[in-house]
């Protein structure tokens, strides 16, 4: 549905977020992964933050019961469905649905099935152990290790094992080396063969199975509390919140009671799981305001729109950091601490630690890196549509003026530089030089997708959605943990 966020914005122009939003968000995502990782306790320190129950840290009254257990189930989609998932996956589409294997680098006709390998002796790496060493155990040669490793351009990656990799050989009493099978990649067997001309290589598609899954989660302390409870990893709640990150903060508007439902995919080899697949489809109610995504290729890749067939992005990042640092907003306090004056805050403070990474929240130029007494080292950035957007009290700035920058570019890293109090990153955003309320305003919107590709993503979206709607159980009983001392942006 269209959301009233989204229904307010106007000013359909920039073409040019498709194209370049998808790229910074795809960096930003990384960002944003790599750094989840460094810190995945944060969650936990929100605690130690009570006073307001805002952002991830919410008090929590009732932290268990109201959470129900997200399902995982399989979901069948249709055939058509299962194409369009894959389009970014060159190899799995050609795996699921009995659609045709075309070749797999280097892979030869060998497509029927599966080479046996039951009879081989395998041997599993172990630390300090080189591929020589283990042709030396095997009773093989050094000259055919090196004929192995130099049969074509494949096999050279043979020369770079790690403890736990794993080689099968067929070896015959007779005839000695008959051919071992290697790890190639995630998707492919490197096998290694000796034929009537000498010993050549080709790569076999590894059986991987794609299912798709549906979870849902309802938040009652945090967004990573309830996502690790729908069994979600770091990986795919980032992406969640990055698919809705233009809509909603994350970092300040996440509220006990917001719930979200997805259908992904994911990847199985042999059995085994192995990792997750790309987010089918999405919802995320956040204070009762329900958003909607679902992955559409419309020609430039798979994107997120929403379902009335509008992009997901948009010019502007709603927070310009990442939430999972972003423990607490300040109190609201009109009285300034440091300068003990009631004067107006002109924009969004979001408390984070030292050194976290400060984006830019849209495109832009450069226009002023600096320093001065009150703001510390502060970045302005000139954007589009005359909109300006201000970082104030930062630890360091990674540009300068002049610089041009990109939606989701790290730009500096959150301090208590100038009048501040503690570390945060105070945000401004200005249109025709008039301060914002950079959590409210309006962002402009990109441009829907034209009719003739819209009856194909509503083909593609209506059975997704309709899935979302029976996934999405609201819970009966919410935590009765009230937001009693609701974000001001008048603070700092
Ligand atoms: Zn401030």
């Amino acid at each position: 549905m269209a959301t009233s966020r989204r229904a307010r914005s106007r000013r359909p122009e920039l073409a040019q977020i498709v194209a370049v939003a998808r790229k910074a968000a795809l960096n930003g995502i990384e960002r944003i992964v790599s750094a989840f990782r460094e810190h995945p306790r944060i969650g936990g320190t929100a605690v130690a933050l009570i006073c307001i129950g805002l952002v991830i840290g919410l008090i929590p009254s009732q932290p268990d019961e109201s959470e129900p257990t997200a399902q995982i189930k399989p979901l069948t989609l249709p055939q058509q469905q299962a194409e369009m998932v894959s389009a970014d996956m060159p190899v799995s589409d050609q795996l699921i649905d009995g659609i045709d294997f075309e070749g797999v680098s280097g892979a030869d006709e060998d497509l029927s099935g599966q080479t046996s390998v039951s009879d081989w002796t395998v041997v599993e790496v172990r630390p300090g152990q080189t591929l020589e060493r283990i042709f030396r155990d095997l009773g093989l040669s050094a000259r055919l290790l090196h004929e192995v490793v130099n049969a074509c351009e494949e096999t050279q990656q043979l020369a770079r094992i790690r403890p736990g990799d794993e080689f099968a050989f067929d070896l015959d009493d007779e005839e000695g080396f008959r051919s071992l099978r290697a790890e190639f990649d995630e998707e492919s067997w490197l096998f290694v063969e000796r034929g009537e001309d000498g010993i050549s290589a080709r790569t076999e598609p590894r059986e991987l199975d794609y299912r798709v899954v549906e979870t849902q989660g309802t938040i009652t302390t945090s967004l990573y509390r309830a996502a690790q409870q729908a069994e979600l990893s770091d990986n795919l709640t980032m992406r969640l919140a990055n698919i809705f990150g233009w809509d909603i903060d994350f970092a300040l508007e996440i509220r006990a009671g917001d719930r979200f439902a997805l259908i992904y995919e994911q990847v199985w080899r042999d059995g085994e799981y192995l990792r997750d697949g790309p987010i089918l489809a999405a919802r995320f109610v956040n204070q009762g305001e329900t958003f909607e995504a679902v992955r559409f290729d419309a020609g430039n890749g798979p994107d997120y729109f929403a379902p009335d067939g509008r992009p997901m992005r948009q010019a502007f990042l709603r927070a310009p950091l990442n939430f999972t640092r972003v423990t607490s907003n300040f109190n609201p306090r009109r009285f300034h601490p440091i300068t003990r004056q009631v004067r107006p805050h002109n924009g969004t403070d979001y408390g984070a630690p030292t050194g976290t990474p400060v984006w830019a929240s849209g495109d832009g130029r450069v226009t002023r890196s600096g320093y001065n007494n009150r703001n510390g080292n502060y970045i302005f950035i000139r954007h589009g549509n005359n909109i300006e957007t201000r970082y104030l009290h930062l630890s360091r700035r990674h540009v300068s003026v002049g610089d041009r920058v990109r939606q989701g570019e790290t730009i500096g890293r959150v301090g208590a530089t100038g009048m501040a109090t503690g570390p945060h990153l105070h945000y401004e955003f200005l249109v025709n030089g008039a301060h914002r309320n950079p959590r409210t305003v309006d962002l402009p919107p990109a441009d829907p997708l034209p009719d003739d590709l819209m009856e194909q993503f509503l083909s593609t979206g209506r059975p997704l959605l309709a899935r979302l709607d029976e996934v999405d159980q609201p819970p009966l009983m919410l935590a009765s943990a009230e937001d009693s001392c609701s974000p001001s942006t008048d603070s700092c």
